[in-house]
Formats: structure tokens, C-alpha cells, sequence
């Protein structure tokens, strides 16, 4: 197995869009829906034939060893391993963990590839699903690149989650840390073992190879857009991190059964258990991403709706 997915390089210049699947190796839908695209540029040319790519797409796999096994992370959730701090370490040290070798394994690829293709500008589109149900949204920095591409794709775009976590990639893939014009977002197709998971992945694919202008608007076929449309009706178009629950292994958290993103909490609902007893929301708001499974480093966010602006 490569971590390379595959490349398509276009006949013209342009952006560089590298996509990232599992990055959590427990999240095979990215890597399903990176390959599905790339299928789809290679039969575009035949379907249609003016069409011309513009730059390159680069579909990688994010965690290769727990992807392997099928495992969140081997050591360490390789989406809290993007600081720089410790990433300007890994060149001096002799044993490295798994996740760093990921890291060291990742960022040569990326660095090649910008040298190889001198692109206008780098975008990173980082694939993940949830352990809970109607997990659909898209996360940026505040930088204004990321979130005009994120307003595009047919889904709630949540600010301010940068801020209630550290070491995602949206934080290492920024124009200061690669000294290139960069753009870094990371979409949540759904729940990890829905087909549809992977559609939408697709979906949110082609949005953006659009909204970066790779490919005209009417080239390459969106029929999967339908799908977040209908999704994202009821939802938020922006809103912004209110509160995030950060848990150890000790703390023996325990989300309460049943909840789904988006879903509505009021301040003082019982949420989940660990063993000081009952969390309890302090806002009113809605939830997003209950963890539902073992590993992970958050137990819960809360989110409220912001005024949206285009
Ligand atoms: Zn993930």
C-alpha cells in the first residue's frame, strides 16, 4: 500500500491541491472518495473533450500505519502532531514515533510535489468522518482563502474550532509554516461507515477543485452536490465553536446514548458521564461531534449559529 493515492497533473498551471484521506487511519471514506475523483479526471478528457485541468491534485494518505490497522492513531492522534515546534524536532532525533514518521513521510512528499509543479498556490483539503451521525461540516482557519472555499461547498462551515484545538493540520499548513500562498480546510463527510460518507467526500472534492478554478465550473459532474444540499437545508451555514470538552483516558468519559451533530442542548442538560459524574452543558447551543468511540481527545463541542455573511 502507498501513501500516494494518486496524482493528476493537468495540462495547464495553477493550484496545487493536495487532499488528505485518512488522516485518522479508522476513516477509509476520504481515501475512497480521493481515488473515485482522480477516476473521474481520467475519464473527463473522454466525455469532454476541451477539458483542460488547471494544476495539480494530490491525493495522499494522512496516518499509512493506522490506516493499515484500521486504528484511529498507533501512538499518538496524528491531527493533534501538527505544531511546528515539534515538527522542527524530528529532523534531530534518531527514534521516531509512528505518527512522526508519518509527519517526516508526509511533509517530503508535500515539498517535493511544490517544487515539481511551482504552483499559484497550495490548497490542502484534509477528509475525515465521525463516530456519531450527521457529522457534515466543514472547519477552516479565519483566514478569508479557506473559508471562501468552505462557504462554497454545500455544508455548515464551524469558525473558532483553531482555537479549541491544537496541532490539526490546518494549523501546520499555513502560508508562514510553508513560506507559499496557502489555503488549508478540513471536511466531515459523515459517519464513518456510511456509504454516503463517501459521496459527499466527493462532493466537497469537486466544489473545490471549482471554487479554485482547476476546473470550469461546468466540467467534471457534481451530481453528489444534490445530496449535501438536501443535508445542509435545515443546518447553520456558519457557526462558530461556543465550548469544547477535552478528556484523558483517566477521566473514564462516557457520552450519554443518542446524540447527533447539530442537535439542539440546552445549558445545564446532562450530556455525558465521567468519573467526577454528571458533564452538564454550559451553554445553549447545539452539539457536534460526540464521541462515540474509544479514542479521541474531545468528548463533545458546543456550537451556535452565527450571522452569515458573503
Ligand atoms: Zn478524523
Amino acid at each position: 500500500m502507498n501513501r500516494v493515492i494518486g496524482e493528476y497533473i493537468g495540462t495547464k498551471g495553477g493550484p496545487l491541491l493536495i487532499i488528505f484521506g485518512a488522516m485518522h487511519g479508522n476513516e477509509p471514506a476520504g481515501v475512497k472518495a480521493i481515488d473515485l475523483a482522480l477516476k473521474m479526471l481520467e475519464v473527463e478528457p473522454i466525455k469532454n473533450p476541451d477539458f483542460q485541468y488547471h494544476g495539480t491534485m494530490l491525493g495522499l494518505i494522512g496516518n499509512l500505519s493506522a490506516y493499515k490497522k484500521g486504528e484511529r492513531f498507533i501512538n499518538k492522534d496524528l491531527n493533534r502532531c501538527w505544531i511546528k515546534d515539534d515538527i522542527d524536532k524530528i529532523k534531530s532525533k534518531e527514534i521516531l514515533s509512528f505518527e512522526e514518521e508519518e509527519i517526516k513521510e508526509v511533509l517530503s512528499i508535500v515539498k517535493k510535489a511544490i517544487v515539481r509543479h511551482i504552483p499559484s498556490e497550495v490548497i490542502f483539503l484534509d477528509l475525515h468522518t465521525t463516530s456519531s451521525d450527521g457529522g457534515i461540516f466543514s472547519i477552516v482557519g479565519d483566514d478569508h482563502a479557506s473559508l471562501n472555499i468552505a462557504k462554497q461547498i454545500h455544508a455548515p462551515v464551524v469558525l473558532g474550532m483553531l482555537e479549541g484545538l491544537r496541532g490539526t493540520t490546518m494549523h501546520y499548513f499555513t502560508e508562514k509554516n510553508l513560506n507559499y500562498k496557502t489555503a488549508a480546510l478540513t471536511f466531515e463527510s459523515g459517519q464513518h461507515e456510511d456509504p454516503l460518507s463517501v459521496n459527499r467526500a466527493i462532493a466537497a472534492i469537486i466544489t473545490c477543485m471549482r471554487t479554485i478554478e482547476a476546473v470550469k465550473p461546468t466540467d467534471v459532474e457534481n451530481q453528489h452536490d444534490d445530496i449535501l444540499k438536501k443535508y445542509s437545508e435545515s443546518l447553520p451555514q456558519v457557526a462558530r465553536r461556543l465550548y469544547n470538552h477535552s478528556i484523558k483516558p483517566s477521566d473514564e468519559f462516557k457520552m450519554n446514548e443518542g446524540y447527533q451533530n447539530f442537535q439542539k442542548v440546552s445549558k445545564a442538560e446532562s450530556l455525558a458521564m465521567d468519573k467526577e459524574g454528571e458533564i452538564k452543558s454550559k451553554h445553549d447551543g447545539m452539539i457536534l461531534m460526540p464521541l462515540y468511540q474509544k479514542k479521541g481527545d474531545d468528548g463533545f463541542f458546543i456550537i451556535k449559529e452565527e450571522a452569515y455573511e458573503n
